[in-house]
């Protein structure tokens, strides 16, 4: 998805990034939100973190478990529900990289960029490093 947000930045830049982020996050949301439970919190950490939204964790940990996940691996505050750190553990252990990407330290989650597009803004961050 990237590499085509990149290639499509020269069309971004004649419509404006605004009007092409209101376009994206349209499409992004459901998709994220059917394949992985997304929340959208705008500054996404699937890719390091097995494919596992972290903002499902009750407490929106996003750089590893609390220190209450049972035996069993489910979660303190929602016994029914696997702790997501489980789950990201066991999803990166099946992707390339995984062991070294969730090791990756999350920064603190920026509320404002809820709902907005990470495709959009990592794109853009991969452009503004080509252009230096
Ligand atoms: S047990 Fe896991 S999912 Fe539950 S609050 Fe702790 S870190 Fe989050």
């Amino acid at each position: 998805m990237e590499k085509a947000l990149v290639a499509l930045h020269p069309v971004f830049v004649k419509v404006g990034y605004t009007r092409a982020e209101r376009w994206i996050s349209v499409i992004e949301k459901p998709v994220k939100g059917f394949l992985f439970d997304s929340k959208s919190c705008g500054q996404c950490t699937l890719g390091s973190t097995g494919m596992t939204c972290p903002m499902n964790c009750p407490k929106t940990l996003r750089n590893g478990p609390c220190g209450g996940v049972r035996e069993d691996g489910s979660c303190e505050i929602k016994p029914d529900m696997t702790c997501i750190w489980v789950t990201a553990w066991e999803g990166s252990q099946r992707m390339a990289d995984g062991e070294q990407a969730i090791q990756i330290i999350q920064g603190p989650v920026d509320a404002s960029l809820q709902g907005s597009s990470a495709w959009l803004r990592e794109a853009r961050q991969t452009i503004d490093q080509r252009a230096g």
